[in-house]
């Protein structure tokens, strides 16, 4: 008799649709508004209005209500399959992004590289927020043909502040997006005029709510509406503001208007410089009640499954820290630096930057629900106690 190898287990069949995304995470809290399963859904049926307080998915069709999929009922299933915070989706990225998932320690994701980076060209380091790596590497991306597009935020045409997700196509539009808005745009939602436009090959720049939704989507097998994507450039966050933060505090209280803003950061405290030249400083206590409903519970500060995460700490205001965490994303930066169009040093450097970058990580993993799943509290220190016995707050 011939001996036969007992047959590997079968994978569990994915049958969670709407009905499922709805309960366990539109309704829970956990949904960050990203619009991953908005622009992926296949019938259109699932809404979205980019406006302040809302940043939220919701069901087009009538006949099974609000909490229910008729297309769901007959096995669609792409919504729950792009949703970066359905089930076990951290270690569904971490999986397929690096074939492992994260160590107890890594509390700001899986890396290759720890570098600071600038743009040498004098304009994208000027526009950029901090060294201008992210529209060093969407141009030097559209330039060596590895995307047809970018997915950014602009802004509303009237409105300088209201950011708004647009397609960049080319040099001068990655320069016209270029910089930070602290209200929240959900950039894949540029993926609709990408798909009327013809155009298929795309980077994502997005935090990390957004940037996990690719990497989710390939690993769940959710099909061609995940090819598109094709490079993911996360941005480090720790919250994005209400659009009312600025009638109601900056102007209300500071006399700061809104049209007479020139840029604003976020480095420690809340940095608004005026078109008078004028130069303010907030304290971020202040804002913390205009937090958008979104970002309470979101556990994601490093964009730790993007294939580059970028953010502004540490000393220097005037470099992008940058976090390289796929193969993909490794190769573009050796051949960006070699081809002369950023300068990089180690982040290792900087170790106010590297100090940061843990605790910030940490601080935004506690905020996950202890009902949700478990994976990503993994190695997360509970909170110092004061000598009185109570916790800190989290901020
Ligand atoms: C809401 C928000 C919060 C952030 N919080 C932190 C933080 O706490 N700590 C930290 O170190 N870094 C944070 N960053 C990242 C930092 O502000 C810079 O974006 C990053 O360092 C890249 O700088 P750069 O000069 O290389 O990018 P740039 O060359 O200026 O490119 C920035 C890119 O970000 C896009 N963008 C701008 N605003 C938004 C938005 N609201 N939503 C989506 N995309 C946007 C632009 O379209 C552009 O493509 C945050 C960014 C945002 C948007
Ligand atoms: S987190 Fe994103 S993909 Fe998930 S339900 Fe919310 S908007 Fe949809
Ligand atoms: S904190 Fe930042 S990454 Fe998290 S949900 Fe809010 S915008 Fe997204």
């Amino acid at each position: 008799m011939t001996m036969t190898e007992p047959a590997p287990p079968k994978a569990e069949r994915w049958t969670a649709q709407w009905k499922e995304l709805y309960e366990e995470v539109v309704t829970t809290g956990l949904c960050t508004g990203c619009a991953g399963c908005v622009v992926t859904c296949p019938h259109d049926v699932i809404g979205y209005e980019h406006e302040e307080g809302k940043y939220k998915p919701f069901h087009l069709e009538e006949e099974l209500g609000p909490a229910n999929c008729l297309h769901g009922e007959k096995g669609c299933t792409t919504c729950t399959r792009a949703c970066p915070r359905f089930r076990q989706w951290e270690p569904a990225a971490d999986m397929h992004l690096f074939g492992r998932v994260r160590e107890s320690d890594e509390m700001a994701g899986i890396w290759r590289q720890l570098l600071l980076t600038r743009a040498t060209d004098k304009v994208q380091h000027e526009k950029g927020q901090d060294g201008g790596f992210v529209s060093a590497m969407l141009i030097w991306l559209l330039e060596h043909d590895y995307i047809e597009a970018a997915m950014v935020s602009g802004v509303e045409p009237d409105d300088a502040w209201k950011a708004k997700p647009v397609l960049a196509r080319n040099k001068e539009e990655v320069i016209a997006t270029a910089g930070s808005r602290y209200t929240y745009c959900a950039n894949p939602l540029a993926l609709r005029d990408a798909k009327e436009q013809g155009l298929s090959r795309l980077a994502l720049v997005g935090m990390g709510c957004q940037t996990s939704s690719p990497p989710v989507m390939w690993d769940r097998k959710a099909g061609k509406v995940s090819k598109p994507f094709l490079f993911n450039i996360g941005l480090l966050c720790s919250k994005t503001f209400d659009d009312a933060i600025f009638p109601e505090l900056f102007e209300a209280k500071y006399g700061l208007k809104k049209q007479d803003m020139v840029k604003m950061n976020i480095k420690g405290v809340f940095q608004i410089w005026m078109k008078d030249g004028s130069y303010h400083e907030i304290d971020l206590k202040e804002c913390h009640q205009w937090t958008r409903q979104g970002c309470k519970s979101c556990p994601d500060f490093a964009a730790e499954h993007s294939d580059i995460a970028t953010g502004g700490i540490g000393k220097d205001n005037d470099w992008t820290l940058t976090i390289v965490r796929t193969e993909l994303g490794e190769e573009v930066i050796e051949r960006m630096i070699k081809d002369g169009v950023i300068e990089a040093r180690p982040a290792q450097e900087d170790e106010v930057a590297m100090k940061l970058l843990r605790t910030l990580s940490i601080v935004s993993r506690r905020r996950w629900p202890e009902w949700a799943d478990k994976a990503v509290s993994v190695g997360v220190p509970p909170p110092k106690k004061k000598a009185d016995g109570a916790a800190p707050a989290a901020h």
